[in-house]
């Protein structure tokens, strides 16, 4: 490679020079091999870069001598770099920032040694609108990359529980980087605080291994959770970014497969790649990172439930311990590491109390009836299923409390699990109390009710057993009353009220339809409402619970 020249770049004239010294002297990469990586990885890393202002970290003479921040784009300017002005922050006047919209530029800025590219969260020319959270996730040693992957998992539950998708990268320098598309309108006033709120509470939770501010002497052995990046005057390393170390390591995403693989191997080269294997990896994986351009994100619904007021509840509750005493029974019989139901405890009960039938394949087929009190499901296993006439007395075993949240829970529950199998959500509507006032029924074993679901409607009472055939107190009857039903016919009862599906469909996927909100068109806006509020209530369970399945470190 000769040492200086022009280089055609899509019809424009780029000068390059000093293509053979060596930027990375531990491994011989030289400056015209960043050259030829950042044209390879173009097609890639140029969208994630367009339009956002680029601040340059420049090393002249590679990663060992000095470098230097440029955020002003470097004069004389070639026509074809574009550019954006940005006003300085508390200071008179403004910046003009490079945007490395086209290859020329790329090209341009690093034959000016950027080895690193820096960008905003936001986009030009509204650089005030982030369209992205972003979590730097920063090792203080001894702790490393592995303790990150840890965090990061911990972040990715957490956000599961308020329904929004992470994406995650290494930094390619120490740590790991987790970013929250959104692409919706948002300000810095909102997500900033929003990322701060999210990094206290992971430190509330984990004190062992997370900090959530920056003091240096602090992070010690632990991960910095910094959210303090989601700031107008911040830029973070783009991904596929060369890093300024040792090797020239690149800002890679990764697939979750290989952060839960990092943990569990202790392994921490696992997440980290030098640039010639980051151009296999692209080829073979495409852009892992292509979501957190596009995937639209609202965290309007998120902070209505998530202020930093809510954090500190949130905490104090699950410090407190389980809380709800209520569901020890249904979390002492189940592994959440294992089975996709729901964890939480309980909600604020809206003005109609909720009832659900849930089909059931488990080693028997039966029908699990539960009415919603007192933020919980009360549950009864019905071998038969809900009778339609008066003759029809089906035996009905109480069974313990379920969380609220289980009311929308179809899936299935892994072999070797409690209650192993398929769930179907059968029928789903409001219970209206015609008998005794319920603690009062529950406790005499007389209920009587209207159910209001979408298959059956009318009058049914529970009755509670006695005498010889009754053996563990546990044992009631399911009865209609009122008036007879037509018979469930056979399609119907092999239909999901929620979702449509067949038993059978159901046992073929394996997603986790509590928690994706999006197919359950059905439901109403209280209910949906309900229903988050209730999974962020149990978002410090669940963190524990992640906390628990957690590999020791170290
Ligand atoms: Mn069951």
């Amino acid at each position: 490679m000769p040492k200086n020249a022009i280089l055609k770049v899509e019809g424009k004239d780029v000068p390059v020079s000093n293509l053979d010294k060596i930027y990375y002297p531990k491994a011989g990469f030289t400056k015209g091999e960043m050259l030829a990586y950042y044209i390879k990885m173009a097609p890639v890393l140029l969208p994630h870069l367009k339009n956002r202002p680029l601040t340059l970290k420049r090393y002249p003479n590679g990663v060992e001598a000095p470098f230097f921040y440029e955020k002003q784009c470097p004069k004389p300017t070639p026509p074809f770099v574009k550019t954006c002005q940005v006003a300085r922050h508390h200071k008179p006047g403004s910046i003009q920032f490079c945007l490395a919209n086209n290859l020329p530029t790329l090209v341009w800025a690093a034959n000016l040694g950027d080895l690193e590219l820096h960008t905003f969260l936001s986009k030009a020319p509204n650089v005030h609108k982030p369209t992205q959270i972003v979590f730097d996730l920063d090792p203080g040693p001894p702790a490393n990359a592995v303790q990150c992957a840890q965090v990061a998992l911990w972040l990715r539950e957490m956000f599961s529980n308020l329904g929004l998708e992470v994406l995650i990268k290494s930094s390619g320098s120490k740590g790991l980087q987790a970013y929250v598309p959104l692409n919706t309108p948002t300000t810095y006033a909102e997500t900033s605080p929003f990322a701060k709120a999210v990094a206290q509470a992971l430190e509330k939770v984990h004190p062992e291994l997370v900090v959530s501010d920056m003091k240096k002497d602090l992070r010690r052995g632990k991960v910095l959770v910094d959210w303090s990046q989601n700031s107008e005057t911040k830029t973070t390393v783009c991904v596929y970014s060369l890093r300024a170390r040792e090797r020239p390591f690149v800002s890679m995403p990764l697939e979750w497969s290989e952060v839960e693989k990092c943990l569990k191997k202790k392994d921490e080269s696992l997440v980290f790649f030098e640039a010639g294997e980051a151009l296999k990896r692209v080829e073979k994986k495409g852009d892992l990172f292509a979501p957190v351009l596009t995937l639209k994100q609202n965290l309007k619904d998120a902070l209505n439930l998530f202020s930093p007021g809510q954090t500190k509840k949130m905490t104090k509750t699950r410090l407190k311990g389980t809380g709800d005493g209520s569901l020890s029974a249904y979390s002492a019989k189940r592994d959440f590491t294992q089975t996709a139901e729901p964890s939480g405890k309980s909600k604020a009960s809206g003005k109609k109390l909720l009832f659900v039938i849930q089909k059931h394949d488990a080693t028997r087929l039966h029908y699990d009836f539960r009415l919603e009190l007192d933020g919980v499901l009360k549950s009864w296993a019905v071998p038969k299923g809900p009778p339609t006439d008066m003759k029809t007395k089906r035996l009905a075993m109480m069974v313990e409390d379920h969380p609220y949240d289980y009311a929308r829970f179809e899936g299935t529950i892994p072999e070797g699990n409690y209650g192993a199998g398929t769930v179907m959500v059968w029928d789903i509507g409001t219970w209206e109390n015609l008998g005794p006032e319920s603690h009062e029924g529950l406790k005499t074993g007389k209920l009587h009710f209207r159910l209001n679901g979408k298959k059956l409607k009318g009058e049914w009472a529970l009755v509670r057993m006695h005498g010889p055939r009754a053996t563990t107190g546990r044992e009631w009857l399911l009865l209609k009353h009122g008036t007879a039903l037509k018979p469930i016919s056979a399609k119907q009862d092999d239909l999901s009220a929620i979702s449509g599906r067949s038993l059978k469909q159901i046992g073929g996927s394996s997603n986790r339809q509590w928690t994706s909100g999006k197919k359950a068109t059905d439901r109403n806006t209280r209910e949906e409402k309900g229903s988050f509020k209730s999974r962020i209530s149990s978002l410090g369970r669940q963190l524990n619970q992640a906390k628990k399945r957690a590999v020791k470190l170290k």
